[in-house]
């Protein structure tokens, strides 16, 4: 197991791993009891909209059954997880994630990843300050364009967030137009996907401003959340993503690949709130395919007891 490379390339000057966070025994504990407690509750379930639900064609006419209870709702659902589960190969039921909590909770920067004049940008984070057992799935740049990883995540519900470059995007903004429709937010990743540090606050404002025009106009929204490649920045970094909107800047904090997770703490797991990073890459890249590499992920974090939220509900 190695640790999380912040730089993904050599010559970073961005901040660099911290590796000194640590968590008491007692807050994991408090944590996993409070997360047990939303488990149970399976609230989250009920969130998304029904657009099968009564009134739909056919309906007219008919003396139709009886509507659904929430309750039979959620045991087909579940079933149809348990069977997507099943048809994926995964080793458990992914967890249900907790209801999103009515208030997000305040962002901070971690120690170490500041800039000057921090207080006035955008915060950098590699895990949101959560007590339940949740962690965030994230995705960037957008090489691989594979449609079994799209039926996959929509058959058994995992939420995650996409963070785009558009030299990669562009080859078929439509296989990301269908992921956004699947409830996927698309995050900026820049357009290039160069090592921002080395460039002017111009160009750096280019290449993050230019990518919110881009996802603005080829899917309606202006990203809230961007990541600079590699994990590396600078103040001009922040105040450039600030002038074109962006709100947060989530690092990670374990990084997901075919054959094994890594962690940037050094306890070599993880903890509630974590981000974790992955790529779209395919077996060109990878020894595996987006497939596997979730099938991996999940086998983590399921068997740690964490479920996958949205982080777009958290930040
Ligand atoms: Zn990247």
């Amino acid at each position: 197991m190695g640790q999380v490379r912040q730089n993904e390339q050599s010559g970073g000057r961005g901040p660099r791993p911290g590796g000194l966070l640590r968590r008491t025994r007692t807050a994991r504990l408090v944590a996993a009891g409070l997360a047990a407690a939303a488990l149970l509750s399976g609230c989250a379930l009920g969130q998304e909209g029904d657009p099968g639900g009564a009134g739909g064609p056919g309906a007219a006419g008919q003396q139709g059954p009886a509507p659904e209870t929430k309750a039979q709702r959620l045991a087909k659902k579940r079933a149809a997880i348990a069977a997507a589960t099943r048809k994926w190969g995964l080793a458990q039921i992914p967890l249900t994630a907790p209801a999103p909590p009515d208030a997000k909770p305040a962002l901070s920067t971690r120690d170490g990843f500041e800039v000057e004049g921090q207080e006035d940008l955008p915060h950098v984070f590699t895990t949101v300050p959560v007590k339940e057992r949740v962690v965030f799935l994230t995705i960037d740049d957008g090489a691989e364009k594979d449609p079994e990883f799209l039926r996959m995540m929509k058959e058994l519900d995992i939420p995650y967030s996409a963070f785009l470059s558009d030299y990669l995007v562009s080859e078929d903004y439509g296989y990301f137009r269908a992921m956004q429709k699947q409830g996927t937010t698309l995050n900026n990743h820049t357009i290039d996907h160069p090592y921002l540090p080395g460039l002017s606050y111009e160009e750096q404002r280019h290449q993050i401003c230019g990518m919110q025009d881009v996802i603005e106009k080829q899917y309606g929204k202006r990203p809230r959340l961007f990541r600079p490649p590699y994990g590396n920045y600078n103040q001009d970094t922040l105040k450039a993503a600030k002038s074109c909107g962006i709100e947060a800047v989530p690092l990670w904090n374990a990084e997901a690949f075919t054959d094994r997770v890594d962690y940037r703490e050094w306890d070599r797991d993880l903890h509630p709130g974590d981000i974790v990073l992955t790529h779209f890459r395919g077996t060109g890249e990878w020894d595996g395919s987006m497939v596997d590499m979730v099938r991996q992920a999940m086998k983590v974090i399921t068997s740690k007891g964490y479920a996958v939220a949205r982080l777009e509900d958290y930040v």
